[in-house]
């Protein structure tokens, strides 16, 4: 309620990130921005068309000069916030932004905090909170996958899958209703099957848009790639090579690499996190039997497991225990050193890649496998994605009462008693767009932004 009451305020903040660069934007959004910005200029009669640039000279309340900048207003409701908006860039020195910023407080704005122009923006019907989440997303984005996956829910595409679930759910639910205001008996039992299909159809939309978490999932968090292998297989060597840079320790003395070292970066804009893990074998000395059993957790949360083997050593058994333990992994042999023997034809059959990971032959091969592997478990990057936790957690919930409402359809139970259901279902929805978001709620999304956004 506190922010209801403060939304009549104008606040303000840098919006461009901290620290010095070629500009800074100042945000102002409220109703006072107009009258303030004018005391900046020393201009009462300032009256800017919206959306046009103006090069003004920015004055301080004791009339300094503190900088020539480019004010341009956005009248609301057209503009971020809904509300009057006015955006001042100007250098971008700390001292000049701090400056303004202490004379704007001093004229009458006040500090914005955390995600505020973005809340005001969702509270004044610009965006819905989908939208709004997607914004702080989109900026802390890391990869072009995920930047355009969060776009395109800014844009609204997500809103609109989850709107078209919403009219089917609203449909049952007014088929039920108005059958009941029709007959004020209970509902055919041809109306509680098409009730019954319209909930299974409703149940295989929500499937739809659940299934894309997983891609959602893989772009925003990345995989985890499991190096492992005997030791001297050349796990750290292949480590080395695939970053190019000596991040892990090399190593001939069998055993030495204890540690697992973790490196993140990016296969065709795919984030995936590698990591060189402790080797395995199986007669460990005491301290080497610590880090196979901490390979082994990591091997739990991987989603590749990268398994070296040194193709020069002929006893070497390709296929290793790792993979009896976790059946339900997935595996990719690398057979390395083939600069000493050259391709091993019986190794091939069973399928693998070959690599030098000493002289560099063979990665790109490597890390093309290792993104078709990963590909072939999701769905297109370029669709529509479910990619906040949250949205997932609200689809799951209305997934449940889709299912208890084909049960109570099976029941013949009462029919307000399955409307009831359905409408519960249906907050689901509302909250992800954030119709009926609870205020707690609202306010630890908008918490997590930075200031200015
Ligand atoms: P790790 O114990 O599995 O991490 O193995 P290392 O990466 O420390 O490598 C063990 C030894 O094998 C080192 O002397 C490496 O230089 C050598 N080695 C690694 N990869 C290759 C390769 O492709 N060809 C050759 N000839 N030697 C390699």
């Amino acid at each position: 309620m506190l922010f209801l009451l403060k939304i009549n305020s104008t606040i303000t903040s840098i919006s461009s990130p901290p620290g010095r660069g070629g500009i800074s934007v100042i945000r102002i959004s409220g109703p006072k921005s107009i009258e303030i910005t004018k005391k900046l200029l020393k201009e009462n009669n300032f009256s800017p068309k919206p959306r046009y640039a103006y090069f003004k000279t920015i004055y301080s309340t004791q009339k300094n000069e503190i900088d020539k900048a480019i004010i341009i207003y956005f009248k609301g409701p057209k503009s971020y916030t809904g509300e009057d908006v006015v955006e001042i860039s100007c250098h971008g020195s700390t001292i000049i932004t701090q400056n303004l910023i202490e004379n704007l407080l001093l004229l009458g704005c006040e500090p914005a905090d955390p995600g505020e122009f973005t809340k005001r923006a969702f509270l004044n019907g610009k965006i819905d909170l989908s939208q709004a989440e997607a914004v702080s997303n989109l900026i802390s984005s890391e990869n072009i996958l995920s930047t355009n996956a969060n776009y395109k829910i800014l844009k609204g595409d997500f809103s609109k899958k989850i709107n078209k679930l919403k009219v089917e759910i609203l449909n049952t639910i007014s088929l039920i209703e108005s059958e009941l205001d029709f007959s004020e008996e209970e509902i055919t039992s041809t109306t509680l099957d098409q009730i019954k299909s319209l909930t299974i159809k409703s149940i295989n939309t929500n499937k739809l848009i659940l299934e894309t978490y997983k891609t959602g999932k893989l772009i925003t968090e990345g995989a985890t790639i499991v190096i492992t292998g005997k030791p001297n297989a050349g796990k750290s060597s292949l480590f080395n090579s695939i970053l190019s840079e000596e991040r892990a320790l090399v190593s001939n003395i069998p055993g030495t690499t204890r540690d697992a070292i973790e490196v993140k970066f990016q296969i065709q804009g795919l984030p995936v996190k590698f990591i060189d893990t402790a080797g395995v074998r199986s007669k460990a000395t005491k301290i080497e039997k610590k880090g196979i059993a901490h390979t082994k957790k990591f091997i739990e949360k991987a989603d590749i497991i990268i398994n070296v083997i040194d193709s020069s050593q002929t006893t070497e058994k390709p296929f290793s225990q790792l993979e009896k333990t976790f059946k339900e992994k997935k595996f990719l042999y690398v057979f390395n050193k083939i600069d000493l023997l050259g391709e091993k034809q019986g190794f091939k059959k069973k399928g693998g890649v070959f690599i030098s990971a000493l002289k560099g032959i063979g990665i790109d091969k490597l890390l093309k496998e290792i993104y078709n592997s990963l590909k072939k478990d999701v769905g297109s990057f370029n669709d529509v994605l479910l990619i906040n936790p949250r949205h997932k957690s609200s689809l799951e919930k209305l997934n449940s009462s889709l299912k208890n409402t084909l049960n109570l359809c099976e029941d013949n139970s009462p029919t307000d008693i399955i409307a009831a259901e359905l409408r519960l279902g249906l907050s689901n929805l509302d909250d992800i767009v954030g119709v009926t978001t609870p205020e707690d709620i609202l306010n630890n999304i908008f918490s997590q932004f930075c200031i200015g956004k």
